[in-house]
């Protein structure tokens, strides 16, 4: 026998050594059976690999623990709830708007039991999911009526399909942008069928420029607001108003893609002013376009309000029903848009409870914070920014918690993330950072207690 038989007897043995898959099945009681057999299996094909890589064979309690380990993590919920102390409002990857108390229990009114979803009560016969929020839309926009579908970017979608299909769309060259998540205007366009016909330059556009490129194919102008960069320096663009006046004058339509539905002047915040759909709509816009869940600061959906013709017209096209949305979205959407129309929106919607929350208490939770860090933790000034494609650049004074760990920042922060729940903060220049503004109060508790944690697993005293 030369020395590389010998090897793999003795690894043959090894293997023996293993228990088999019904020995780790005890460890699993009450689980559901293939499961537990799913991770019986996929431990011992690690355990296997690892002898033939040279390992001894794990004591059979190791295994054991490792396989209910397994099992528990594959009936575990894969959405789980985090605290977002990034400092960034709104975070496409962390879900974007947190809902408004009020959103919640409409939520749960609507899921619990049956709602008249479409169902007139009056009359007892069908009725319709869209009029529900119509209302409601037009009030708070100002607009003659009003849709909504899956999210934005549906929208957009829809209304080219609707009125551009087999036609022509002016889009500025500074707008033919990519928003996010792939989600790129010249795509959606050729998507939809319409045919882009791009002006200007990516820096200036002059409303001649849209005027020029109007024929006989045209269906619409497009507008898109640049959400999540900024073009300054050297740049025109009409205004909302001009392109409406072009568009009517020329029989056109205008579409404004507004991204964030901003129904509220964000200088009451110290923001920057981010466009709103009042505006647009009283500019004329033919149809403004919104997210439900950036700056209104509601559920994920997107809005279509404008001129009622043509609502009418989306409404009754086979797309409205491939893009609808469910009861949970129109119920939390109701109750959104009903703190706007009280004026309570400063109180009741998280998104600008957040922003408005005035610094000195701000910076409290920001010490209590460094405090559980020890000497390792600071405090700086900072700003909240507003994220989710509005605003671009554009924040609120703020204070962090900074902590400077032994271990690493980066090694820190994914501490925190591995935290139940999960605490997602910022690393900048070698500190971890933790903005209290975009986090509820009734969660200061869990920060401190991870933070402790963290530094105390980190050995950092
Ligand atoms: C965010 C955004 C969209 C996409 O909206 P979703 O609700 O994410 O689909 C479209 N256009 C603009 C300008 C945006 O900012």
């Amino acid at each position: 026998m030369d020395e590389e038989q010998y090897n793999a007897a003795v690894k043959d043995e090894a293997l023996r050594g293993l228990p088999s898959v019904d020995a780790l099945l005890t460890a699993m009681d009450g689980l559901p059976h293939a499961v537990a057999v799913d991770a019986a299996r996929a431990v011992l094909d690690r355990a296997r690999a690892g002898v033939r890589a040279g390992s001894a064979v794990p004591p059979l309690e190791e295994l054991k623990s490792e396989a209910l380990t397994v099992a528990e993590g594959a009936l575990a919920p894969s959405l789980v709830r985090v605290v977002n102390a990034s400092g960034v409002v709104l975070q496409t990857n962390l879900g974007r708007a947190p809902l408004s108390e009020r959103a919640l229990r409409a939520l749960r009114e609507a899921g619990r039991g049956y709602t008249n979803l479409e169902f007139d009560l009056t009359r007892g016969e069908r009725g319709s999911r869209h009029e529900h929020v119509r209302g409601l839309l037009a009030r708070t926009t100002g607009a003659e009526d009003g849709l909504v579908v899956n999210n934005n970017a549906a929208a957009l979608f829809m209304v080219l399909t609707v009125f551009a299909s087999g036609r022509e769309v002016v889009v500025s060259r500074g707008q033919a942008v990519e928003i996010g998540g792939g989600f790129r205007i010249p795509d959606v366009l050729r998507e939809s069928g319409a045919r882009l016909v791009e002006v200007g330059t990516t820096n200036r556009t002059y409303v001649r420029d849209y005027a020029a490129a109007i024929g006989t194919e045209t269906a619409a102008l497009l507008r898109v607001h640049r959400s999540n960069f900024r073009v300054t320096g050297f740049v025109t663009e009409p205004s909302v108003g001009e392109l409406g006046a072009l568009a009517h004058e020329r029989g056109v339509l205008l579409v404004d893609d507004l991204g964030s539905g901003c129904l509220v002047a964000t200088e009451r915040f110290g923001l920057e002013h981010e466009p709103t759909v009042q505006e647009s709509v009283a500019a004329g816009a033919s149809l403004a376009l919104f997210s439900g869940d950036k700056l209104l600061g509601g559920p994920q959906c997107g809005a279509i309000v404008g001129r009622a013709d043509l609502v009418a017209r989306l409404r009754a096209h086979p797309l409205a029903r491939a893009l609808r949305v469910d009861k949970l979205t129109i119920a939390a959407l109701t109750a959104t848009l009903l703190a706007y129309a009280e004026g309570h929106e400063a109180e009741e919607v998280p998104v600008w409870r957040m922003l408005a929350a005035p610094l000195p208490g701000v910076r409290r939770r920001a010490r209590r914070w460094a405090q559980a860090a020890g000497d390792r933790g600071g405090l700086v000034r900072a700003l909240t920014m507003v994220g989710g494609g509005s605003l671009p650049g554009s924040g609120v004074p703020t204070w962090c918690a900074t902590i400077v760990p032994r271990g690493g920042a980066e090694a820190a922060a994914r501490l925190l993330r591995e935290a139940a729940p999960p605490i997602v903060g910022r690393v900048e220049r070698g500190r971890v950072l933790l903005d209290p503004r975009t986090v509820e109060p009734r969660d200061d508790g869990l920060v401190a207690a991870a933070v402790r944690a963290m530094t105390e697993s980190n050995g950092e005293r």
